[in-house]
């Protein structure tokens, strides 16, 4: 077991510290220890679920009520004026401490926040009705 398999569930009891922003029954904020610019927070579930897909809706909800305001918060304390939500899923989407965990990180006017590179292309129009037809049917 990595020593990182119950990091953030210690920090939400508070049996190891950190700089908490806001709690309540449900999820809790804190400051980032490596920020990527200032004001980044992160923003978890109590438990310990490792990726966003495995969330139940009340958890859902808690963590999308509180989002916004959050980032409102963080944007209005540390001067920010653009800011991005990113949440990684899986090591090899650079998802380090396994437990889902929203990153709230302004993008300030020095440059620094998250680097922006976008390698975009266009949808392929041939597979994209049989891709719709199957996100669909998986949803069901
Ligand atoms: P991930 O790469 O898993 O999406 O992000 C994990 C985040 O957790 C990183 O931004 C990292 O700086 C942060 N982090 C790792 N360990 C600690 C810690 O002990 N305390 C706090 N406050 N943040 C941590």
């Amino acid at each position: 077991m990595s020593t990182l398999d119950h990091l953030f569930e210690k920090i939400a009891d508070g049996s190891i510290p950190s700089y908490k922003v806001y709690e309540d029954e449900h999820i809790c904020a804190f400051l980032d220890i490596n920020p990527l610019a200032h004001g980044h927070t992160l923003v978890i579930p109590r438990q310990k679920w490792t990726r966003l897909d495995e969330l139940p809706d009340d958890v859902s909800a808690a963590l999308g009520r509180a989002l916004p305001r959050l980032a409102r918060a963080v944007m209005r304390a540390s001067g920010a004026h653009a800011y991005n939500i990113l949440c990684n899923n899986g090591a090899s989407a650079g998802q380090v401490v396994p437990h889902v965990h929203f990153h709230i990180i302004p993008k300030h006017d020095d440059g620094t926040g998250l680097p922006h590179h976008w390698p975009a292309r266009p949808l392929d129009q041939t597979s994209a009705p049989a891709l719709r037809a199957a996100i669909q049917t998986a949803l069901r």
